[in-house]
């Protein structure tokens, strides 16, 4: 997709600028897990004043352009009083372009001296950097340890067109200070106990980096999730391509296999349609897409066959409002070059300790970029308190 459809252009920048109402009681704030305040920045780019406007941005939201382009419209849009009128002002979008067009490396947060203490930080996806955002910015130095080779975690499995990879490492600029931020990539750490006789406190957002299993027959013919949307280019997606769940992490795998090639896409979905958790503009873009969405169906089975995969599919229906099998209503779907699985990931197990404390996903399972931020800023101001209290 081309940057003109991921941002606003001028006229369009100026349109939902124009259509905000100034709301003295600031619902749109109110609504976002980081507090990010759309009232004071549209009203700060409305008068051109766009430095203040991408500082205002920038005082609470670390990585403000990935986040714009990807924030569900659950947040600041559903509270947006404009909606009583006609609809909701675009505020991602306007936060997005307005940090795409008009931030400049003088922007970056200041950051003090070295305070003397030392933080590690599992984990460099939303969570892990907004932690270390607010502890650099406290003058603590930071180790990020990072398992994977790139930065962004859970945000590398969106798809290209809905996220450039680039916006991540814009965000992540504004952020690393190479006073006090040191970036370990490739570095998994096995024993995060270990690490604290370095550090005064670690943070862990390792995220959710174990896949569920469908505890079906054949699973081994179906591909997690997490392997397909991390190197999609190394999946043929020739044919037909089933995916297995309803939520947008499973639209994420359709879309993504539709873009490289497959004919025909089919979701697989357990409940209704009205059921699956996916946002509206996702929901129209399966449609739009011409991906085939199949409700109320259980894989039962994955069988190899000529090199393609079979999927034996169960109906299920509501009784009341449980869902069952329909007994007698498998069939065999044959034909499959691919089968990805999207029904949910888990975190390890947790630590008990003061000096640790869990953030993001890891912490409060799969949620949003804009609630990974948030728990990783408020896990940064918690170990803050917790190590001026310990040094008093
Ligand atoms: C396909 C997909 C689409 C999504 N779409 C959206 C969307 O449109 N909008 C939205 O708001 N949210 C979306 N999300 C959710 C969002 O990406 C996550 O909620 C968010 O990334 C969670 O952030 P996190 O920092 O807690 O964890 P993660 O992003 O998962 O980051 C955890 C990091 O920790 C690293 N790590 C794990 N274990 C270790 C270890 N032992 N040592 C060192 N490093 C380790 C991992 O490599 C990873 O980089 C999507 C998620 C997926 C998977
Ligand atoms: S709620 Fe909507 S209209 Fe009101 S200040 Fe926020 S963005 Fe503007």
């Amino acid at each position: 997709m081309s940057a003109q459809k991921i941002y606003l252009n001028t006229v369009q920048l100026k349109a939902e600028l124009d259509r905000c109402l100034n709301c003295k009681n600031q619902p749109c704030m109110n609504a976002c897990p980081v507090n990010c305040n759309p009232q004071e920045f549209i009203n700060q780019a409305k008068q051109g004043n766009y430095t203040d406007a991408v500082r205002t941005i920038g005082r609470n939201n670390p990585l403000g352009q990935t986040c714009g382009l990807i924030c569900p419209d659950k947040f600041c849009m559903a509270a947006c009083t404009r909606s009583k009128i006609d609809f909701a002002v675009n505020i991602p979008k306007v936060q997005a372009t307005i940090l795409e067009k008009y931030r400049r490396p003088e922007d970056k947060p200041f950051c003090p001296a070295y305070n003397g203490t030392d933080i590690a930080v599992i984990g460099a996806g939303p969570a892990g950097m907004a932690a270390a955002a607010v502890l650099s910015r406290l003058g603590y130095k930071i180790t990020i340890y990072e398992a994977s080779s790139r930065i962004g975690g859970a945000l590398n499995m969106i798809p290209e067109e809905r996220l450039p990879r680039e916006t991540i490492v814009k965000d992540w600029e504004t952020i690393a200070d190479e006073r006090l931020i040191e970036l370990r990539l490739n570095n998994p750490v096995a024993d995060p106990g270990y690490l604290l006789r370095e550090y005064a406190g670690i943070i862990i957002a390792a995220g959710e980096p174990n896949c569920t299993n469908l505890g079906i027959p054949g699973e081994e013919n179906c591909l997690c999730y997490m392997d397909y949307l991390q190197n999609p280019e190394k999946y043929k997606t020739a044919g037909r391509v089933a995916v297995i769940g309803g939520g947008c992490v499973a639209a994420d795998c359709a879309f993504t296999a539709k873009n490289n090639g497959a004919e025909q896409v089919e979701m697989f979905v357990r409940r209704r349609l009205a059921d699956m958790r996916v946002t509206r503009r996702e929901y129209l873009d399966l449609l739009n897409k011409e991906i085939d969405i199949t409700a109320l169906s259980s894989p039962e089975r994955a069988e190899k066959k000529n090199g393609t995969v079979s999927l034996f599919v169960r109906r299920n229906r509501f009784n009341g409002d449980k869902l069952e099998a329909i007994p007698g209503s498998t069939v065999e779907i044959p034909g499959f070059s691919l089968v990805v699985k999207a029904v949910g990931s888990y975190a390890g197990p947790l630590l008990e300790n003061s000096r640790i404390i869990y953030a993001g996903d890891c912490k409060h399972g799969g949620s949003t970029i804009v609630e990974a931020i948030a728990s990783g800023r408020s896990a940064a101001f918690i170990m803050n308190e917790r190590l001026m209290a310990a040094a008093a």
